[in-house]
C-alpha cells in the first residue's frame, strides 16, 4: 500500500536522522536564549532549514520567529492544497540548569530586563525545536510525495517576553506570519513528565487561560522611624497576597481558578519606607470565561485593600493568553494517527492543566490540536498514576531547574510531526468541514 510505503520512509528517515535531532537539543540545551532574545537560535533553525532545499524560509517574524514553507510536488492543479502548519516554540526560562546533564547551560543573561538571569530549557523547548527541525528533514526527503505544503513554525517568546515587548503567538499572527498560505490544521507537541513515548491528550482545554498581573501599590515614602508622617504600601501588599486565597471562593469550584503572586518589588530601605509595592503575577482558568470574573474580583480586593490603608493601588492585566482548546473532532481525527506512531497503549487521555501556551492563538484560529509528549523516567501504577521507575530520573516538573527530557524520546516526536503532516496532506487527518 502506498501509504504504508510513506510511513516506512518517514520512519526511515526519521531513525537516520535521530543523532543530528540529539545532537541540535544538546546544542540548544546548552547555549538557551531568553524570549525575544533567541538570535542564534533563530539563526541555527534558518541555516538548517535553507539547506534542505525549502520553497521558503521566513526569518525575523516578531522578532526572532522563523517559518520554513515546503511545497509538496503531489498537489493537484498547481494549488497550495491542504497546508499543516507545525509549531515548536524556541525560547528558555530564567531558571538555573541543574538537570544534571554533560550539556546543561551555564548562561547568564545579564542584560535581560528584571536580570540578570541564569538561563536554562527548563520547559524543553529545546526538545521541540530539534525535534522540528528533524520533522522538516524528515518531510523534506519526501516532498515528491506530498499532497500539500507544509509550514514549520518556530515561535518565539512563548513564556512572555519582558512586559514592554509585544512577541509569540498574537505578534506572528499579527506580522501575517501565517497568512500565505493560511493552515488548514495547526498541530504541535508539549515535552512533560509522563512515561517516555506516552502521548497525552485531552478533549476541551488542554491548557487553560492566563493573563500575567501587575498591582502597583502606592503609599508616601518617609523613615522608618514616623511612619504616621507617610502612608505605608506595605500592609496594603500585604491584605493583597493573604485576601487572593479567598477569590476562590468567589469563583465555581467545579472549574478551577489559581491566582498566585509569586514576585514583589519594593523600593523601600530598612530605614525607608518606600513609596511603592509592585506584586507580579499570574492568574489562570480552566475555563477562560472565568477569566473576566476572576479579574474583576482580583481588581476590587487590591484596589480596597490598598485604599483601607490610604494607599492607591492600580491593577494591569497583561500578556493574555486564550485556553488551547483541542474540539474533540479534532482529537478523534488524530488518534489512529497518533496510535499509530506511538503504539494503541501509549496514547492516554491527561488531565487539565493550567499551565498555558500561546499555541493556543494558532490552535483556536486555524483548528488542530496540541497534544504532550511523555519524557520522563516514569511508568504508570495501575490506577494509571505517573510513578518514578527503579533507578531513573523520577519526575520533575518544567520550570523547575531539574526538568530533563530523555533523549530516546525526541524521534518519536519527529516521527509525530512527520505522521500527522502526512495524513492531513493527505485528508486522511481532517475534520468533516
Ligand atoms: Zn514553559
Ligand atoms: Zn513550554
Amino acid at each position: 500500500m502506498a501509504d504504508e510505503d510513506l510511513y516506512a520512509a518517514l520512519d526511515r528517515a526519521a531513525a537516520a536522522g535521530t543523532d543530528q535531532v540529539i545532537g541540535w537539543r544538546q546544542h540548544l540545551h546548552r547555549h538557551p536564549e531568553l524570549s525575544n532574545r533567541e538570535s542564534e537560535t533563530a539563526a541555527l533553525i534558518a541555516r538548517h532549514l535553507r539547506s534542505l532545499g525549502l520553497d521558503e524560509v521566513r526569518t525575523d517574524i516578531a522578532g526572532h520567529g522563523v517559518v520554513g514553507v515546503l511545497r509538496g510536488g503531489g498537489r493537484s492543479g498547481g494549488g497550495e492544497g491542504r497546508v499543516v502548519a507545525l509549531r515548536a516554540d524556541i525560547d528558555a526560562l530564567p531558571v538555573r540548569d541543574l538537570c544534571g546533564a554533560e550539556f546543561a547551560s551555564h548562561v547568564v543573561d545579564i542584560d535581560y530586563p528584571g536580570g540578570p538571569f541564569p538561563v536554562s530549557h527548563a520547559c524543553g523547548h529545546d526538545a521541540h525545536t530539534a525535534m522540528l527541525l528533524g520533522a522538516a528533514t524528515v518531510l523534506a526527503e519526501v516532498r515528491d510525495r506530498l499532497a500539500g505544503t507544509v509550514l514549520f513554525v518556530f515561535q518565539p517568546a512563548e513564556e512572555g517576553p519582558p512586559v514592554a515587548e509585544p512577541g509569540g503567538a498574537r505578534t506572528m499572527l499579527a506580522e501575517g506570519a501565517l497568512d500565505h498560505p493560511a493552515p488548514t490544521m495547526v498541530f504541535g507537541l508539549h515535552v512533560a513528565p509522563l512515561p517516555k513515548g506516552v502521548l497525552g491528550y485531552r478533549v476541551g482545554n488542554q491548557f487553560g487561560a492566563s493573563c500575567l498581573v501587575r498591582i502597583l501599590i502606592t503609599g508616601m515614602q518617609v523613615h522608618g522611624s514616623t511612619p504616621w508622617q507617610g502612608v505605608d504600601p506595605m500592609p496594603a501588599a500585604g491584605a493583597v497576597l493573604t485576601g487572593i486565597g479567598q477569590i476562590y471562593r468567589q469563583l465555581s469550584a467545579f472549574d478551577p481558578v489559581t491566582v498566585s503572586l509569586g514576585h514583589v518589588e519594593d523600593v523601600g530601605r530598612f530605614n525607608i519606607i518606600g513609596e511603592t509595592v509592585t506584586l507580579w503575577g499570574t492568574i489562570r482558568c480552566a475555563e477562560e470565561s472565568d477569566m473576566g470574573e476572576a479579574q474583576k474580583r482580583l481588581a476590587t480586593l487590591a484596589e480596597h485593600s490598598a485604599a483601607a490603608y490610604h494607599c492607591t493601588a492600580v491593577v494591569e492585566y497583561l500578556q493574555d493568553v486564550p485556553a488551547v482548546h483541542n474540539a474533540p473532532a479534532w482529537v478523534e481525527a488524530a488518534l489512529p494517527t497518533f496510535r499509530r506512531v506511538v503504539g494503541e497503549e501509549k496514547v492516554v487521555s491527561t488531565p487539565a492543566t493550567l499551565g498555558y501556551d500561546d499555541v493556543s492563538e494558532f490552535v483556536n484560529r486555524f483548528g488542530g490540536l496540541y497534544v504532550v509528549l511523555g519524557v520522563q523516567d516514569l511508568a504508570f501504577d495501575p490506577d494509571g498514576t505517573p510513578v518514578p521507575t527503579p533507578g531513573g530520573r523520577g519526575a520533575v516538573f518544567n520550570h523547575n531547574p531539574g526538568f530533563y527530557v530523555d533523549d530516546d524520546t525526541l524521534a518519536t516526536g519527529v516521527r509525530l510531526h512527520a505522521h500527522v503532516a502526512a495524513d492531513h496532506l493527505a485528508g486522511r487527518l481532517v475534520t468533516g468541514n
